[in-house]
C-alpha cells in the first residue's frame, strides 16, 4: 500500500495511491495516518477496506496540495555518516556505531512545499535520505530480526540542513537540522511489501537539473532493521515516529568549493519505489516579515 496525506497544512486528510496518479480519499474511514492509527493495526484494516471496497472510495480532488504522508511524528530520529562514502566527503570515519541526532519534528512539511532558507543562513544545504516509519512499539529489542514487525514502511525523507548551524555554532547538530520546513516528506508511505529490494534501493538528488546525490540503500553502514534494534536500547520507538537514515555522497557540504542553496534552486529527490520530491528553497524573509 502507498500511503498519502492531502490538503492544507495541518488540516490534511488521509488516502492511498492505488495506482501511479490514481488517489482515493480514505477519511470518511480513517481519521489520519498518525500514532493511534498504526499502534491499532491501522494498516491491517486499511488492507481489508482496500480490498474489499476500494472502488467505493472518493477520488482525491485534482490539484489538492500533497502533504506529508504521516502525522506529525512524536519524535525524528536521524542517523549520521551511515553512508561510508559520504563519511569520507566529510572528512569523517566510519562510525562504530551508529551516530544518532534529533531533529524537531515540527520540520515535516509535505514533498513539493516550498523549503525557507532561515534568518541569518549562507550554508543550506541538502540531504536524500531513506526514511522509515515506525509501526508497533519497539523497546529494547532482542535482534534486529525482531525490528521488521516494528516497521510500518519507508518514504523519501529530505534532511535539510543548516551547516554553519550545525557545525559552527557550538553543541550538537540540533540547530542545523530543526528550522521550519526542513523535513520534506513523501510523497507517500510505501509499506516493506511495495518494494522489491530494500538493500538496493537507487537514489538521488538534483539542484537545478544538475544530478549533486547518487547512490543505492546498498552501501548503507547501519541497515534500518539493525538501527531500530539499536535505538530501542536507548529509547521507546512509538508508532508514527520517523528514521531518518543517513545520505549518500554528494552534499553541498563535500564539494571543492561547497555548494549551498540560494532562494530559486529547485531540488528534486528521488528513490526507487518511493516517488520523488521537489521542492523550491525560498529566503524566510520573503515569506513571512
Ligand atoms: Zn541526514
Amino acid at each position: 500500500m502507498k500511503l498519502i496525506r492531502f490538503g492544507q497544512p495541518r488540516k490534511e486528510k488521509p488516502g492511498v495511491e492505488i495506482a501511479e496518479g490514481v488517489r482515493k480519499d480514505c477519511s470518511a474511514l480513517f481519521e489520519d495516518w498518525d500514532a493511534e492509527f498504526f499502534a491499532k493495526d491501522g494498516l491491517r484494516r486499511l488492507a481489508a477496506t482496500l480490498e474489499s471496497h476500494s472502488h467505493a472510495l472518493p477520488g482525491v480532488p485534482a490539484g489538492a496540495r500533497i502533504g506529508p504522508p504521516i502525522a506529525r511524528p512524536g519524535k525524528v530520529v536521524c542517523i549520521g555518516l551511515n553512508y561510508s562514502d559520504h563519511a569520507a566527503e566529510s572528512g569523517m570515519e566510519v562510525p562504530k556505531e551508529p551516530i544518532v541526532f534529533l531533529k524537531a519534528s515540527n520540520t515535516v512539511v509535505g514533498p513539493y512545499d516550498d523549503v525557507l532558507i532561515p534568518r541569518g543562513s549562507t550554508k543550506t544545504d541538502w540531504e536524500v535520505e531513506l526514511g522509515v516509519v515506525i509501526g508497533k512499539e519497539a523497546r529494547y529489542l532482542n535482534s534486529p530480526a525482531d525490528a521488521d514487525s516494528r516497521i510500518a514502511g519507508y518514504c523519501i525523507s529530505h534532511d535539510v540542513s543548516e551547516r554553519a548551524f550545525q557545525l559552527e555554532r557550538g553543541g550538537q547538530w540540533t540547530k542545523g537540522k530543526s528550522c521550519d520546513t526542513f523535513n520534506p516528506l513523501g510523497p507517500w508511505l510505501a509499506t516493506r511489501d511495495e518494494l522489491d529490494d530494500l538493500d538496493n534501493l537507487a537514489m538521488s538528488l538534483h539542484v537545478n537539473g544538475r544530478r549533486m546525490q547518487w547512490g543505492s540503500t546498498g552501501t548503507m553502514v547501519f541497515k534500518p532493521s539493525v538501527l531500530v534494534y539499536y535505538l530501542s536500547q536507548f529509547m521507546t520507538l512509538e508508532p508514527g515516529d520517523l528514521i531518518s537514515t543517513g545520505t549518500p555522497p554528494g552534499v553541498g557540504l563535500g564539494m571543492k568549493p561547497p555548494r549551498y542553496l540560494c532562494p530559486g534552486d529547485v531540488v528534486e529527490l528521488s528513490i526507487d519505489g518511493l516517488g520523488s520530491q521537489r521542492q523550491t528553497f525560498k529566503a524566510e524573509r520573503e515569506v513571512r516579515a
